[in-house]
């Protein structure tokens, strides 16, 4: 019966009500109970047997830490062992700026290359026996998986940042408990094994290191479909190779086809977003993958961006990597700057906002539909100009989510709607900033207590 019971609980709190992350822990953690399925709002798990009474402490692992329930991340954060507290970033010990001295790496890289240079490290430095890491299954276009391996080559040539929802957490349960792991995921796929390794540190303590990237719109499956529509590229088969962040940083989007190669700026692309975007983005408050030992992004500035030299902007909550990174800047494999508190926040201000604030609003929206994720911190006195700029992001995105809309505008060349979403997204970002970089300046976050946060209390 109890068995039945958690099984409920997970479709009743999260899967129905749409609240799935699309993590992968339900496969991951059960024996053949569930199964990751394609749809077309991302990745799902499916019951592909009855439960039975040997499956209860596996089912209660996963309700335990699941990210659509939320997260406790002021509770959580408390156990990690750091310097200073932020509950914008999550509590950090020191703020960089780094990019890889090697062009290999860098190439190749998303932004400065910093996380495929720590992953070689631990390797090299036997600090973890594997890597595990998302990448294109070979040979398989828009396929993806989590690769489990030692080799630097297949290190150094996994894909760059895959914008689509994918399941990272679906092979836990065939990783080796004498064997050292560190795991490269989004936000919300640290949070909760880092959920796990609190509660069960006996049973995750192979799951070394933790390092998130920063992570602030995911998409879901389709959007390439429809960019390679609006180029005149109707069938999918056609490609022979995507790149998603190409060349000089920050990067474009290529495909090569058949017959020619597509290639559109990193910033035009983002025209995809407000058709695709992930719920799950849209409702966690985590940008800066608050959970981790290291958190990577883009290190965002005019400054920069100008440079057309990728740099990554890293959050250390955890000696172990700031000693790394010290040991990797001495032998010259990094460019490594210290930066402080306020040039961090700023690269990022309007997602950190987007995030903190916003997912709060819209889960306000959400809860007089149904169960939603619950989570331990808020931010007090939203003004109701922030209120209304998020009603006008909801009806964006309501409407360009809508099957008829998405037909008409995948017509439209890709270059059209990547230089028209860029003018109306600075238009917009203008006209928003004040009243968001005021609000994050205003921000003050409380703590709030829930069913969630008992939970945690409780055991
Ligand atoms: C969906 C998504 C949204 C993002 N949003 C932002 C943002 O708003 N702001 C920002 O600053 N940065 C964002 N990032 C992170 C950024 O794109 C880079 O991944 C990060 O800066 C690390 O770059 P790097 O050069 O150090 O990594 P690299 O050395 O190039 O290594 C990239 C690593 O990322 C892993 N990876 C790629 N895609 C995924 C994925 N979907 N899930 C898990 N792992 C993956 C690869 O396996 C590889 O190990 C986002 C990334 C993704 C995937
Ligand atoms: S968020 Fe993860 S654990 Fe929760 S239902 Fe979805 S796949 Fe399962």
């Amino acid at each position: 019966m109890e068995q039945k019971n958690l099984i409920k609980q997970i479709y009743s709190e999260v899967i129905n009500p749409g609240n799935c992350f699309h993590c992968g822990l339900c496969e991951g953690l059960s024996k053949n109970l569930f199964k990751m399925t394609y749809s077309n709002k991302g990745p799902i798990p499916k019951l592909i047997r009855k439960p039975i009474k040997n499956d209860i402490s596996d089912l209660k692992k996963i309700v335990h830490a699941c990210p659509g329930r939320g997260i406790p991340y002021n509770h959580l954060s408390k156990k990690l062992i750091t310097y200073k507290k932020s509950k914008i970033i999550g509590n950090y010990n020191y703020l960089y700026l780094a990019s890889s001295n090697s062009n290999q790496i860098r190439q190749k890289a998303s932004s400065g290359g910093l996380v495929r240079s720590l992953l070689i490290e631990l390797i090299k430095s036997k600090k973890v026996d594997y890597v595990c890491a998302l990448d294109e299954k070979e040979n398989k276009i828009l396929n993806f998986d989590v690769l489990v391996t030692n080799s630097i080559n297949k290190i150094l040539n996994t894909s760059q940042s895959i914008y689509q929802t994918t399941p990272l957490l679906h092979k836990l349960k065939e990783l080796k408990k004498n064997k050292k792991y560190a795991f490269v995921g989004l936000p919300e796929h640290i949070a909760s094994l880092r959920i796990l390794k609190v509660k069960y540190p006996k049973d995750y303590a192979h799951i070394k290191f933790l390092i998130s990237i920063y992570s602030g719109t995911n998409m879901y499956p389709g959007a390439i479909e429809f960019y390679l529509k609006g180029n005149g590229v109707r069938n999918i088969n056609d490609i022979k190779k995507i790149d998603w962040r190409y060349g000089e940083w920050p990067g474009k989007l290529r495909i090569v086809t058949k017959n020619k190669i597509l290639s559109l700026k990193k910033f035009y692309y983002n025209y995809l977003i407000p058709f695709f975007i992930s719920k799950s983005c849209l409702i966690t408050p985590d940008f800066a993958g608050e959970l981790s030992d290291i958190s990577i992004g883009d290190a965002w500035s005019p400054k920069l961006e100008n440079k057309g030299h990728g740099y990554s902007v890293a959050i250390t909550r955890s000696k172990v990597f700031d000693e790394i990174l010290i040991k990797l800047k001495i032998n010259n494999s990094l460019y490594l700057k210290k930066i402080n508190f306020k040039s961090a926040v700023q690269m990022h201000a309007h997602m950190i906002e987007f995030k903190k604030v916003g997912s709060y609003l819209r889960i306000e929206k959400l809860k007089k539909k149904g169960p939603v994720p619950l989570y331990d911190l808020e931010p007090k006195n939203v003004t109701s100009l922030r209120k209304f700029i998020e009603s006008i992001i909801g009806l964006i995105i309501s409407i360009a989510s809508n099957k008829i809309v998405k037909i008409l505008f995948s017509l439209v060349n890709s270059r059209i709607l990547g230089f028209i979403f860029k003018i109306i997204r600075q238009l917009w970002k203008s006209i928003s900033k004040p009243t968001k970089r005021k609000g994050l300046n205003n921000i003050k976050i409380i703590k709030v207590k829930n069913k969630r946060v008992e939970e945690f209390l409780k055991t």
